[in-house]
């Protein structure tokens, strides 16, 4: 069976980001892949130019359409912008019992951020507790947490720790993304009730990184709807990004952050 895998995220029109990543990677990963708005943004590979988010109703009217007709696998969320649509969006999906990732976005590549100050302590607070895996890199890990961003392993499993104990506030997992680190290797930590894994990577030379974030948490997402298993689904998306990056060099797309290749 393919499943339907719904992802409630932003729009990036240069393709590399936002729902347009997230459609790619979910076919790329063997789902059907549909697309609730939360809002456009004027960007290329360059930086982002602006944003204009929708009504909270209207992006919540989107996530209910979908469920009233078609049977969804799997949700992932991506860019909210605003406390309002971080609280539209929990409500509409409190009770569903429908996987969700949560792809905690809050600052694009180029340094603009796409989530409000003040909607930080609204995720935190209202979906974290629905997410079944919340996938944070270490700047939006410290940003939740409210403390300095990690910088060595052994930070990164402290903050881990910490992200595991609001996560299981709704049994969820984390799978901490260790791509700002310094070193030579770009470790992912995943966490659940019990279990800690590092999922080792090499660092790829690339600038080509626009949309990592959301090519991950798409194809968690779409993973997690065929297994069932987190860190089994963490582990084949990781794979599926590490392979899109490596892929990157055989795009011509733009003089910036380019995008991965699907
Ligand atoms: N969502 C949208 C709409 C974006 O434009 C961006 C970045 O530009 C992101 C999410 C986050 O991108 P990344 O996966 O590079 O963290």
């Amino acid at each position: 069976m393919i499943p339907n895998i719904l992802s409630i995220a932003g729009s990036d029109p240069s393709g590399g980001a936002g729902i347009q990543a997230d459609l790619k990677a979910i076919s790329a990963n063997g789902g059907y892949g549909m697309a609730a708005l939360t809002g456009l943004t004027v960007q290329n590979t360059q930086g982002v130019r602006a944003a204009q988010l929708l009504a909270p109703d209207f992006v919540a009217a989107q996530v209910a359409a979908v469920f009233d007709d078609i049977r969804v696998d799997a949700v992932k969320i991506g860019m909210l912008g605003s406390a309002a649509i971080v609280h539209a969006v929990a409500e509409v999906l409190t009770g569903r019992g429908v996987p969700v990732v949560l792809d905690p976005v809050m600052v694009a590549k180029g340094g603009d951020r796409l989530l409000a100050e003040d909607a930080v302590a609204a995720l935190r607070a209202a979906l974290v507790p629905i997410a079944t895996v919340i996938t944070p890199n270490l700047p939006e890990a410290a940003d939740l947490l409210g403390i300095p961003e990690a910088a060595t392993e052994d930070d990164m499993l402290r903050q881990g720790e910490a992200l595991a104990a609001l996560a299981a506030l709704g049994a969820g997992a984390v799978l901490l993304k260790g791509g700002h680190l310094s070193g030579a290797d770009s470790p992912d930590l995943f966490l659940s009730s019990g279990t800690r894994v590092w999922l080792p990577a090499p660092r790829v030379a690339t600038a080509n990184t626009h949309g990592t974030g959301c090519t991950l948490s798409a194809a968690l997402a779409t993973q997690l709807a065929l297994c069932r298993d987190p860190l089994q689904a963490a582990r084949e998306a990781k794979a599926y990004t590490l392979g899109a990056i490596r892929g990157a060099g055989r795009l011509t797309v733009g003089r910036g952050h380019g995008p991965t290749d699907h």
